[in-house]
């Protein structure tokens, strides 16, 4: 763990050696980066300065990459977002960051308007840094505003429209970053407006929309996809549904869920083709049962089971996952045959750009924030550096 206590007002400089650079364009991979005031100072090829003013940490030739930016988690640990408790975000933060993610977006469940008001205003007081965890970066509204015939594990009787005086109150929270909502339900789309204008992106999802449905939520400001293939009109050759758009508009950035269970390794691959590492993106939808044993939760009333990695209401409809970033990742080039070497955006780079953030994170380039992690041989998560702070898994020295 950090040698620093969260607390301290400036960062240690770290230098970083023996790492392979992967994302780094170079035949000679290995080299160095050195951290300083949160952000990425340097990044070098070969033999490590000779400074003694800086903390150490040995990569021991790991892979390193920018930090995993998740833009669709639920939960972990027993805790949902949802419940509304900022204590409960940070400690979703806290497991995160063993399973390389430094940023991500709390996303919520459709529910009760008074429930969803509550676990925004929770995120808005959890949001930012998270001491030894990842980065709260702001919300993702996944329901209420979605399609009945798409619900997925939603529940049909919290599914509404956006009324204004509810709608108003979610967005004055401040915090809502990312909304998915069905494009194609006329009343939806002034709710689309106001998000658009404040800069909020919209993502088609949990929506029944056509082909022609979806060029228009395209028009209207639609700039990303929930989930690809979950919860939306499937693949048609003669209508091609929300999924056949999805996959062949440039203007839009694609979730999928990468945990073996919610995509068929075949459609990973189809996806990797038809988008490529700048317009697709690894989220887990992972809940609270995420690193927990395997057996009975309940969450909003309802039963979930857990069994073989994957979470089922009673009824077999899949509710999220318990897969990390790290998991989908291997299970991604498992199915694809990428070589991380050309994958590697798909975890942090096109994640940070989708939600506006391109500038500051997914890149190991100076000027980036310190947010990376480190893969072993078995791209297994050896280390995550947070803001310029090891906040898992290795011992920086003088
Ligand atoms: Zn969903």
């Amino acid at each position: 763990m950090t040698a620093h206590a969260p607390g301290d007002a400036v960062p240690p400089s770290l230098l970083v050696t023996n790492a392979r650079l992967v994302t780094v364009d170079d035949p000679a991979p290995t080299g160095w980066v050195r951290l300083e005031d949160g952000r990425i100072a340097e990044v070098g090829h070969g033999a490590t300065p000779d400074r003694d003013d800086v903390e150490r940490l040995d990569a021991s030739g790991a892979s390193l990459l920018p930090g995993f930016v998740d833009l669709h988690v639920h939960g972990a640990v027993g805790h949902d977002t949802i419940d509304g408790d900022p204590a409960a975000l940070h400690a979703m933060a806290g497991h995160y960051v063993r399973h390389g993610v430094t940023a991500f977006l709390p996303t919520l469940v459709t529910a009760d308007p008074p429930t969803t008001l509550a676990a925004l205003r929770a995120i808005g007081e959890a949001v930012g840094a998270v001491a030894d965890g990842a980065t709260i970066l702001g919300a993702h509204l996944e329901g209420p505003f979605i399609s009945t015939r798409r619900k997925g594990a939603h529940r049909e009787d919290l599914i509404r429209a956006p009324d204004p005086g509810e709608a108003e109150a979610l967005l004055a929270t401040g915090v809502l970053r990312l909304v998915t909502i069905a494009p194609e339900l006329p009343e939806n789309a002034w709710f689309m407006d106001a998000c658009r204008d404040r800069g909020i992106v919209l993502s088609a999802g949990h929506t029944d929309a056509t082909h022609a449905d979806l060029l228009a939520a395209v028009d209207r400001g639609a700039r990303h996809v929930t989930h690809v293939f979950n919860g939306m009109r499937g693949m048609h050759h003669r209508e091609p549904g929300t999924a056949g758009a999805a996959l062949t508009l440039d203007s839009l950035t694609c979730e999928v869920i990468a945990d073996g269970v919610h995509v068929h390794p075949a459609m990973l691959a189809l996806v990797w083709r038809a988008k490529g590492p700048d317009r697709m993106l690894l989220v887990t939808d992972a809940g609270k049962a995420t690193g927990m044993p395997e057996g009975r939760y309940e969450r909003g009333g309802r039963e979930l089971f857990v069994q073989e990695g994957a979470v089922r209401l009673a009824d077999g409809t899949i509710s999220g996952s318990v897969r990390m970033v790290d998991e989908g990742l291997r299970t991604f080039l498992a199915a694809t045959g990428a070589r991380l070497a050309d994958a590697w955006p798909v975890t942090s780079r096109t994640p940070a750009r989708a939600l506006g953030l391109g500038d500051r994170k997914g890149e190991v380039a100076p000027g980036y924030d310190a947010d990376l992690v480190l893969l072993d041989d078995s791209l297994e998560v050896s280390a995550t550096i947070v803001g310029g702070r090891v906040a898992h898994g290795g011992t920086a020295t003088r």
